[in-house]
């Protein structure tokens, strides 16, 4: 039987354990900034050290934005949950313990839709669990030949864990369960959601069994997961390896796995965890964490517009294509600048068409973040006006555009002060045309004898001519009065 054949007769089972760090200005239990990328043990102080006597005190913002993410993950936030300690060794965790939620976390019971584009019907995905934690520090192996050094800045920033049922079936559901997750939770505004630097991390657990089965295999769990890509491929490789010990009768052992990006290869971690051996209890430091359920309703009523709600909302206000919509929601900013445009410009397609084109396009190539844009929305619109007024040609707007993103001018100073106002001077037009037929006499010839195919060439070249300015309509007529074949 081939590979291929052999894989197709089991099934893949996910389950996903996403750590999404919170978008706060200080830490979770402490005052320290939570900042990324400040010089080594710069943002600590006696708590997040763990010295004796130190005591945690928690934080409201993090509590917020906690619960923001648990309500957009349909979850049900609970009105009572409790921290606990989950001990263990490393030498990145000072205290010797995490603070953590174990047995009654801050919310339970939701749901995300994957697949849920215009032209598919939605899959459910279960949040079986949202939590709020501390992060640990960070061991540093590179930096000081035969010396592990670390760094507890980030020791005690705070984090959510969102803990999948196991549901998911493929890597394309992983692939997309990951996707519809951080577009969430970037549209909530809770955390920068970069893998890069760490402030989404995902450990999957993964099992196989035979089509059809329906109880669950023993799992392992796939860590060092540092890209969305790295998290799909290392599923590939672990499914395979656990289908090919499974249909040679063997047995899968419940171990924690490293995924490898260089070699492409999944290896047994050395280190043993299992939940069991974490003696969790509830942390005596901190009262258990009472939300009223006015303040939950408040929370809710206050979410910003998901991006599932935003989708549907612009297939039917701006009357634009899946694909469109897609690209347009993609993020949440760039969602916003094109609704500014097309409030203030009125024509919703040209709006869509110049912001993914021309925008996302400027963006790209600058590495650059759109709440950063020279470009205004209001100035966008305007040149739009220009054009859809006939004021200035669509080649000369691309011009127009390139200059405000160089000097965040407005179009009309731009327009008038490059010369790039549209020309439909009949004299004008003439002369240029006259200039062209002098330039290319054979094909003015070929064009007057019925070769009409070189009629793009020839206002090709007079539009040239101008600059951009012609206008390209009365150009065409002026030819085929004078040439007319
Ligand atoms: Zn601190």
């Amino acid at each position: 039987m081939t590979a291929a054949a052999l894989l197709a007769e089991w099934e893949m089972v996910v389950g996903l354990e996403v750590h999404v760090q919170l978008k706060t200005r200080t830490k979770v239990f402490c005052t320290c900034s939570a900042e990324f990328g400040a010089p080594p043990n710069v943002n600590t102080c006696p708590v997040c050290l763990a010295l004796p006597g130190a005591l945690p005190v928690l934080n409201a913002k993090a509590v917020e934005l906690a619960t923001r993410a648990a309500l957009a993950l349909n979850c049900s936030v609970q009105p009572i949950s409790v921290f606990a300690r989950k001990n263990y060794f490393y030498p990145d965790s000072p205290k010797g313990y995490q603070i953590s939620q174990f047995d009654k976390p801050l919310a339970l019971d939701g749901f995300v839709e994957i697949g849920a584009r215009a032209d598919q019907s939605p899959i459910r995905i279960g949040v079986t669990r949202v939590h709020l934690e501390e992060d640990a520090g960070k061991s540093i192996h590179d930096r000081f030949t035969g010396v592990t050094a670390i760094d507890l800045n980030r020791s005690g920033t705070p984090l959510i864990e969102i803990v999948s049922e196991p549901e998911l079936r493929s890597v394309e559901q992983v692939g997309a369960y990951l996707r519809v997750l951080k577009q969430i939770i970037e549209y909530i505004e809770v955390s920068d959601v970069s893998m890069e630097e760490g402030s989404l991390r995902v450990d999957a657990n993964v099992s196989a069994r035979r089509r059809g089965d329906t109880a669950l295999g023993t799992r392992t769990e796939v860590k060092n997961l540092n890209s969305f890509s790295g998290v799909e491929r290392a599923l590939e490789v672990e499914f395979a390896r656990q289908v090919e010990v499974l249909a040679a009768g063997g047995t899968v052992l419940q171990q924690t796995m490293l995924w490898d990006a260089g070699a492409a290869a999944v290896r047994p971690s050395r280190s043993k965890e299992g939940s069991h051996d974490y003696r969790y209890f509830p942390e005596p430091d901190l009262p258990p964490l009472i939300l009223s359920i006015a303040w939950i309703a408040k929370m809710r009523k206050d979410l910003p517009e998901l991006p599932a709600a935003r989708r549907a909302r612009f297939v039917t206000d701006y009357a634009l294509g899946a694909y469109d919509v897609d690209v347009l929601t993609a993020n949440s900013r760039v969602a916003e600048y094109f609704e500014s445009v097309a409030r203030a410009h009125g024509d919703a397609k040209a709006a869509a068409n110049w912001v993914m084109g021309e925008v996302l396009a400027q963006l790209k190539a600058a590495g650059q973040d759109i709440s950063s844009f020279r470009v205004r929305p209001a100035d966008l619109a305007q040149l739009l006006d220009l054009v859809s007024g006939g004021v200035v040609s669509h080649i000369a707007a691309k011009q127009i555009f390139t200059r405000m993103v160089a000097t965040g001018d407005s179009p009309g100073q731009l327009a008038e002060r490059e010369g790039l106002i549209k020309v439909d001077d009949e004299a004008q037009l003439a002369a240029w045309l006259d200039e062209v037929i002098a330039d290319m006499p054979g094909e003015a010839a070929r064009y007057r004898a019925g070769e009409t195919r070189l009629q793009g060439v020839l206002i090709g070249a007079a539009m040239k001519k101008s600059k951009g300015r012609a206008d390209p309509k009365k150009l065409n007529q002026l030819l085929a009065a004078r040439l007319g074949s």
